[in-house]
């Protein structure tokens, strides 16, 4: 369908000895980065490397759930700009990336996850974020499919309600954005492995990968779940960073019974209906540290219990497809962002754990601002790795995980 030197993206590209910046990992944080460095700064003698494919990391794997209601009052506004572009990329990028906006529901289980909530939402409505705290009969309004009863293990009490949230298409987006930046002159390299980055008196000269040398200024790390290992084998950094395996399922296809992304800290699992008709879920992580992308049976027991108590319906329904990928999960799952920092022009961006996917277009944007001028914009300010050294732990974990007594 297409020829040896084509792409789904466009045509294929020489690499070439030498480029303004090389990004290490074609996933959506160093597409997006690359994309908007051409766009907005006009740097396009750059590099994407990517070792197998774009979209082989978690870029590919996720369950492309967006949304801006985060806690904490730096991460909010990174992640209510990433959740405004998408429609804005769609119409940019003349690709439609399927931006389904459902609206997403963070069920609350206790009166104290109520109050937590209710500061979420406050810090949300601040910063212009919608977020709503609803009761169990407004859920049930909502999403009729769910059990409400006070028999079941962790009886719903409320929700926090973000109707801006919602779905894409991991692959369009993927695609999408790599489209664009080749169109904006960009290189993307795909089964080429970075193996070394050169640096001679404390700043970045080279990249060396399986196919040869490349010279350039500026690095961006951004492996996802590999940045750690390679930030070390590369550089000697040690970076605060586990890596464990996130899950995900999808259901046989079912008539319509889930109009929003339904999701539970104290179940760990979460649960949104595809364009398909399948149900996907996820959330549950096995909490071993490992590189393996394997699937566990606890894992399907987990998830298959908790669907069973708060959503009933699903009982029987048949498991069709499983999949995993690596989290680079950070103590207060939080990112790390940073550069120049302590070698010049040596850029990283990691540590998304579960939220890398809705972050994705922010960060590149304002990674490839930092990697253009040399200045870190405000916004990123406060993700360098610095912040465990100053005790500034950010307390995202909240985020993900509303006050569940196995956490
Ligand atoms: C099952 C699952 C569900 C998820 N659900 C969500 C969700 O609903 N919403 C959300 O926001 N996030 C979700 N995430 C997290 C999200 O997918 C990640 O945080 C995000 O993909 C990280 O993006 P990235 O660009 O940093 O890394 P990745 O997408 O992982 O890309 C890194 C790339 O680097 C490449 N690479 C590695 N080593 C080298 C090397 N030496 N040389 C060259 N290239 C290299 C890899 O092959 C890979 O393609 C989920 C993750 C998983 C696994």
């Amino acid at each position: 369908m297409f020829g040896k030197d084509k792409t789904l993206w466009g045509e294929k590209t020489p690499l070439k000895s030498n480029y303004d910046a090389v990004i290490i990992g074609g996933g959506l944080h160093g597409l997006a980065t690359a994309y908007f460095l051409a766009r907005d700064h006009g740097m396009k003698n750059v590099a994407v490397i990517e070792k197998r494919y774009i979209g082989f990391g978690g870029a590919g794997r996720n369950t492309a759930i967006v949304r801006a209601n985060q806690r904490t009052q730096e991460n909010i506004p990174l992640y209510k700009e990433a959740l405004d572009l998408w429609p804005v990329l769609t119409k940019e990028l003349d690709y439609n990336l399927m931006f389904f906006n459902c609206g997403n529901l963070n069920l609350m289980h206790s009166e104290a996850a109520m109050s937590a909530a209710r500061m979420n939402v406050a810090s949300a409505q601040f910063h212009g974020v919608e977020s709503h705290l609803i009761d169990a009969k407004e859920c049930k309004e909502l999403v009729p499919a769910l059990n409400i009863a006070d028999n079941i293990t962790y009886p719903i009490f409320g929700a926090m309600f973000h109707p801006p949230g919602g779905i894409l298409r991991h692959d369009a987006v993927v695609w999408g954005i790599a489209k664009g930046a080749a169109k904006h002159g960009i290189h993307i390299h795909q089964q080429t492995e970075a193996a070394g980055i050169g640096v001679d008196h404390g700043k970045i000269v080279s990249v060396d990968t399986d196919r040869g040398k490349i010279y350039t200024p500026r690095v961006l790390l951004s492996a996802g779940g590999y940045s750690a290992s390679l930030a070390f084998k590369m550089l000697g950094l040690r970076l605060p960073i586990s890596v464990l395996t996130i899950q995900a399922m999808v259901t046989q296809p079912l008539k319509p019974l889930l109009n929003h992304v339904v999701s539970s800290g104290t179940y760990h699992a979460y649960a949104n209906q595809t364009l398909k008709g399948e149900i996907a879920t996820g959330a549950h992580m096995d909490p071993w540290p490992n590189y393996t992308t394997q699937n566990t049976a606890h894992y399907i027991k987990h998830q298959a219990e908790a669907l069973s108590e708060f959503l009933p319906c699903l009982r029987g329904v048949k498991f069709m497809r499983i999949w995993g990928g690596l989290a680079d999960m950070t103590p207060d799952m939080a990112p790390i962002m940073e550069g120049n920092d302590p070698i010049k022009g040596f850029y990283l961006d990691c540590g998304w754990g579960y939220f890398g996917f809705k972050s994705s277009a922010a960060v590149g944007k304002y990674m490839a601002q930092f990697m253009a001028t040399a200045n870190c914009p405000e916004i990123l300010k406060p993700f360098t790795r610095r912040r465990y050294q100053e005790h500034r732990l950010m307390g995202e974990t909240a985020a993900l995980v509303n006050y569940s007594p196995d956490n």
